[in-house]
């Protein structure tokens, strides 16, 4: 465990300069994947700009040689993307049965009731803490995002905002008292100052207390070569092991850990103040394991993933070649905002025409979201290209919906289905 040269105030972690680890300070960081340089995600452009230059950063992944946590230099801060974020997750109904499912679980397995009191960080609409709510437990949301607050207190969800810290941890607790349970679903990747949060995580939990996290896997996205969730907004990319190290580096310690299938393939950490914490459960053995079977317990086991991305990448533009001289049109549909700050159509040749258009849903206000900008092709605009799309899904071919296939090879499922769909007007 590396956690002792972790401990470092605030001031020392943020004059850290970028390609040092953040969460032990090593300056030996190696390449994992360089996706060149790309346009924020949920940067919305006016048509007008279209034609202007676009400011890209860098999407250079990096392991750190010596605790391995899996990082991106902080380009954008999370003030500029989450203080108007425009995310409401109550918007997706099976993310909101996801959230009701946990609360059960977890009122079951912690054992809470009308004297406990749950916290969750980031709490978005309430889409969660609704389910607290309704069952008659203390809860409070923590949640930066002004508007988005404003929504679940309309809900009847209590609601803090501000940024989780270690002064913002300790002030709920003196106003609260510590919490039975604090949560967090897909937001430990989104913190770069991952120890000052962890500490924040920390100073809000009862010393008996425990902390529920669910993030992305690095496993699942190494087997699944699922680079195109690798975006400027997830500093961090963990393993259990790595996500057990940052744990400890703010006074967590790993006690269990699930398996989910969300985004992709997820963990969910179970945490508790290292004083009371005791040994970690079978499961977390089993999950270490398999990752060390992966060898992503090593420097050099992270060496093969830009290869393997990058034959993805030939794969795909020896397809869109041979599409193209065989007459056909490919066109590129509908994206999740990390789809389309557009790891896989900035990743392809600079000579870019072989994707004849790529139909994007035209945002609020009449903005178009970060693209490489030649305008708009709507797929469903005709009858024919309706017909021709409900058909490929009716049918089972949904080009469009790889997650729904996570046991394929996403690109040759790709190539296979864009295959059987090519749609040529
Ligand atoms: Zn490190």
């Amino acid at each position: 465990m590396l956690t002792d040269t972790a401990v470092q105030s605030t001031d020392e972690r943020l004059a850290i300069p970028a390609i040092t680890c953040r969460l032990c300070g090593s300056a030996e960081l190696r390449s994992f994947l360089d996706l060149g340089a790309t346009p924020p995600c949920e940067l919305f452009l006016h048509a007008e700009a279209a034609e202007a230059p676009e400011v890209t950063y860098p999407l250079h992944v990096r392991v750190c040689d010596r605790c391995l946590l899996a990082q991106l230099p902080q380009l954008i801060t999370p003030e500029e993307t989450f203080t108007e974020y425009a995310y409401f997750s109550s918007f997706s109904t099976s993310w909101v049965e996801h959230a009701r499912r946990f609360v059960g679980g977890a009122v079951e397995r912690l054992g809470l009731g009308p004297d406990s009191f749950v916290v969750e960080v980031a709490s978005n609409d309430g889409y969660l803490l609704q389910h607290v709510v309704e069952r008659g437990i203390r809860c409070l949301g923590i949640e930066p995002s002004v508007n988005v607050g404003e929504a679940a207190r309309e809900k009847g969800v209590p609601t803090l905002t501000a940024f989780l810290t270690p002064e913002t941890g300790a002030a709920v607790r003196a106003e609260h008292g510590g919490a039975d349970l604090v949560c967090l679903n897909n937001v430990y990747a989104h913190m770069p100052d991952v120890v000052g949060f962890t500490e924040g995580l920390r100073s809000l939990v009862a010393d008996d207390g425990w902390v529920s996290i669910e993030v992305q896997h690095l496993l699942t996205l190494v087997e699944r070569t699922q680079f195109d969730t690798i975006y400027h907004e997830h500093f961090q990319y963990y393993t259990l092991l790595t996500g057990q190290r940052a744990l400890a580096a703010g006074g967590l310690t790993l006690v269990d850990v699930e398996l989910l299938d969300t985004h992709g393939g997820s963990i969910r950490m179970w945490a508790r103040p290292s004083e009371v914490a005791g040994e970690p459960s079978e499961r977390v053995r089993e999950v270490l394991a398999a990752e060390e079977a992966a060898w992503l317990h090593t420097p050099e086991g992270h060496d093969g993933f830009a290869h393997t991305v990058s034959r993805v990448r030939d794969d795909l533009v020896a397809f869109l070649i041979e599409a193209r001289r065989a007459g056909k049109r490919v066109v590129g549909y509908g994206a999740p905002g990390k789809g389309n700050s557009s790891e896989i159509f900035d990743y392809l040749p600079v000579n870019g025409d072989l994707i004849a258009d790529a139909c994007q849903p035209l945002a609020k206000e009449g903005r178009m979201q970060a693209f490489r900008h030649r305008g708009f092709w709507q797929p469903a605009d005709t009858v024919k290209e309706r017909t021709a799309l409900e058909a490929a899904y009716q049918g089972g071919t949904r080009p469009w919906m790889l997650w729904e296939e996570p046991e394929r090879d996403p690109l040759q499922a790709a190539i296979a289905a864009l295959n059987d769909a090519a749609i040529e007007r």
